[in-house]
């Protein structure tokens, strides 16, 4: 009988790791999206979206498809959902396995001022810029807003819900991209979180030298944690 593989997705890491879990006949693969992007590249495999309903709903789940093992590939920052995946899947006995891409490192000629959250981040940025590249995602622009003395300009999937100014756009973005993007707007700051992964406005920001303020990742759960897709496959397969 095939063995059920639940991916959190909602990164490319996710999509890629279904794309090669999806290829093996002995695995049904589902991928879970909680539903924030309204059109989303689905991976190969099963996929449902939505959230669960906390921690019983997903165990529920788990129990009602007979899951046998679970990929938490989300975003570092989707703290949530991976704690709802340790504490169901250890009430159940379930493998966790943690899929989180590296964050990423300074180098010389950065400018890069740490962070331990999004409100810190815009308590910080008057003293920093005037004028800012938020790249912190459109659900979390709302201590910003209160910033009425600074420019800004937020990048995202899809229009953010509050009144800021916002351009729209899916990565990965290349260096030159970037680059014309902080020239543009004459953006003395990026705001960033510590998502690793494609560091094209970071490599920019460094030749522009623009500061950078970076959010911390929260800490990783104490399981198993990749950082690759193959690493992740191979301990599935
Ligand atoms: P979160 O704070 O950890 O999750 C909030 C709630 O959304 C969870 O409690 C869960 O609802 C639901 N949820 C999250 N991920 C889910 C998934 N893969 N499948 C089903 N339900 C899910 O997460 P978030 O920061 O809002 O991120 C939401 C999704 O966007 C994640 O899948 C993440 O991979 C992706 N993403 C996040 C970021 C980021 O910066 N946070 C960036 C890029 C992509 P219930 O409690 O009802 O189960």
């Amino acid at each position: 009988m095939a063995r059920t593989v639940l991916v959190l997705g909602g990164t490319g890491e996710a999509r890629r790791l279904a794309e090669v879990l999806a290829a093996v006949p002995e695995l049904r693969v589902v991928t879970s999206l909680a539903g924030r992007v309204s059109s989303p590249h689905l991976p190969p495999g099963e996929v449902r979206i939505g959230g669960f309903d906390g921690v019983e709903g997903l165990a529920a789940w788990l129990r009602a498809e007979g899951v046998d093992v679970v990929v938490d590939a989300t975003h570092p920052f989707a703290a949530r959902i991976t704690a709802s995946a340790v504490t169901a899947t250890s009430r159940l006995g379930i493998p966790l396995l943690v899929l989180q891409r590296p964050g990423w490192r300074e180098s010389d000629g950065d400018d890069w001022r740490w962070v331990g959250s999004v409100s810190d981040a815009a308590e910080l940025l008057p003293s920093v810029g005037r004028r800012a590249l938020l790249t912190v995602g459109r659900q979390e622009l709302a201590p910003f807003t209160r910033l009425s003395d600074m420019w800004l300009l937020a990048r995202s999937i899809e229009q953010p819900d509050l009144p800021v100014r916002a351009v729209l756009a899916r990565g990965p973005f290349t260096v030159e991209s970037e680059l014309a993007l902080l020239r543009e707007h004459d953006i003395d700051v990026v705001v960033t979180k510590d998502s690793g992964g494609d560091d094209a406005k970071l490599v920019a920001a460094r030749r522009l030298a623009i500061p950078v303020v970076i959010v911390r990742r929260p800490s990783p759960p104490a399981v198993t944690v990749v950082s690759t897709v193959d690493q992740a496959a191979n301990r599935v397969i």
